[in-house]
């Protein structure tokens, strides 16, 4: 009896806990709601979302309350530090003052780099005509499949998966590195860091993009700030010339990202052969050009500015070679300033000759001429001299005017060399056809086309 009334007066002890707590939940539940009873809720108000299916999709989503009902809508993106913003309408499907709003972005044919970061916004109009716009937000569209890790800095951001702590930061340690010496180098700062993304396998990185060539070994986006490789984790002397090899270009890139024309191969790969190269450009390379010279072999002028040194790898190895040799001979020959003063030029709408005379006194036929007489000690032929000049005379197309593009997204290609290859040209980064004339351009066709 005892017994019963002391579980009883324990029940009753509970139940008077449990509603005192729940009064208490609930009170606490009351005073926000009652504060703001007396007004209406602030409107509008916005819930953004993503839905990442990498590599086919990424839906933006987004439910949008306001005062008046939503009529029409659009979403704007663009990648981070982009200048220009790609705007889709999005269907409002019953006007309402509470809707839901979505929009599938394709991305499976377009080969959009994994690690992209978008910022993205939505501009709304309610039935008086009145706009309304949500907060700007970012969105990293990661390769979904894998667990990346990151080591992340003001300049550069390091992605991968396999390979353990150290090792990513061995890979973001030879980043910076590279970045810091551009910067030193040519004077430039960086306002939206570089993303590089590394794959561990050649299986997974290929998985990642529409089907490419077997020797594809990576793909830089210089106009995204994106670079995309695969590096199995440990190899490290491969790991460092790709990586300051490959940086380097995304960053002379951003460096010259205001210039209305695409510099000429023999100046990016000479940069970022002359940055990404463990040893100097020396005696050693200047015979083995000279060699070539002599051969007539020699890489002509219209040759080192096109878009692509080809599948051949001999052909392409003596041009990154000969692209390294000019670089290097521009740079003794017009100095740390005059390098900045050229990339300058460049930003302030100068053809590639134009800036170049303005910075150095001579232009790209005279640059070459000289470099082989004076470097290598070579007389150039005629037919050299000619076609060279002959392309000198051309002007640069602004990039509006660039050739289309074969594809809809053409990001540079970088191949896994041979050996024999990769002994000379240090990181073996081969652009392949109209890469960095198009990739913009090519991105913004693709933006128009997901949003007619
Ligand atoms: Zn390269």
């Amino acid at each position: 009896m005892r017994e019963q009334v002391t579980v009883r007066a324990w029940r009753a002890i509970r139940v008077v806990r449990a509603l005192v707590l729940v009064v208490a939940g609930v009170l606490l539940l009351i005073v926000p709601w009652g504060a703001n009873a007396q007004s209406l809720p602030d409107l509008p108000q916005f819930r953004a979302r993503t839905e990442n299916d990498f590599p086919r999709a990424l839906t933006f989503e987004l439910r949008a309350q306001a005062s008046r009902p939503i009529v029409e809508a659009r979403l704007y993106f663009r990648p981070t530090g982009a200048s220009a913003w790609t705007s889709a309408p999005v269907p409002v499907e019953r006007p309402a003052r509470d809707v839901r709003l979505s929009y599938e972005w394709f991305t499976g044919n377009a080969a959009i780099p994994p690690g992209l970061l978008l910022e993205y916004y939505w501009r709304l109009w309610d039935q008086e005509g009145e706009t309304l716009e949500t907060p700007r937000y970012q969105v990293e569209y990661l390769d979904a499949r894998f667990d990346w890790q990151r080591v992340e800095g003001e300049k550069l951001v390091v992605l991968w998966y396999a390979g353990d702590r150290r090792w990513g930061e061995a890979m973001f340690q030879v980043g910076r590195q590279a970045i810091e010496r551009l910067e030193r180098e040519f004077g430039i700062t960086f306002g939206h860091p570089i993303r590089v993304v590394v794959y561990g396998n050649r299986r997974d990185f290929r998985s990642a993009f529409p089907p490419m060539q077997e020797w594809v070994g990576g793909q830089a986006f210089p106009q995204l700030g994106v670079t995309v490789q695969f590096i199995a984790p440990g190899n490290r002397a491969w790991m460092e010339e790709v990586l300051a090899h490959e940086v380097a270009h995304l960053a002379f890139a951003r460096a010259t990202e205001r210039a209305l024309v695409i510099p000429p191969d023999w100046l990016t790969e000479g940069v970022a052969m002359m940055l990404g190269s463990p040893q100097r450009f020396g005696e050693a390379q200047r015979e083995r050009l000279r060699q070539a010279a002599r051969d007539g072999r020699l890489p002509r002028l219209s040759f080192l500015q096109s878009d692509s040194f080809g599948a051949d790898h001999q052909v392409a190895s003596l041009a990154y070679l000969a692209s390294w040799g000019l670089v290097d001979f521009l740079w003794q020959e017009c100095g740390r300033e005059g390098f900045q003063e050229l990339i300058a030029g460049l930003n302030a709408g100068l053809s590639t000759d134009e800036a170049l005379e303005a910075a150095c006194g001579y232009d790209q036929e005279a640059l070459y001429a000289r470099w082989l007489a004076e470097e290598l000690g070579v007389t150039p032929t005629p037919s050299a001299s000619q076609e060279g000049s002959k392309r000198a005379q051309a002007p640069t197309p602004p990039p509006d005017q660039g050739e289309p593009a074969a594809q809809p997204v053409l990001p540079a290609a970088i191949p896994i060399p041979p050996r024999l290859l990769f002994a000379v040209v240090a990181a073996g980064c081969v652009i392949f056809a109209g890469t960095t004339v198009t990739a913009a351009l090519a991105l913004g066709t693709l933006f128009r086309r997901r949003s007619p």
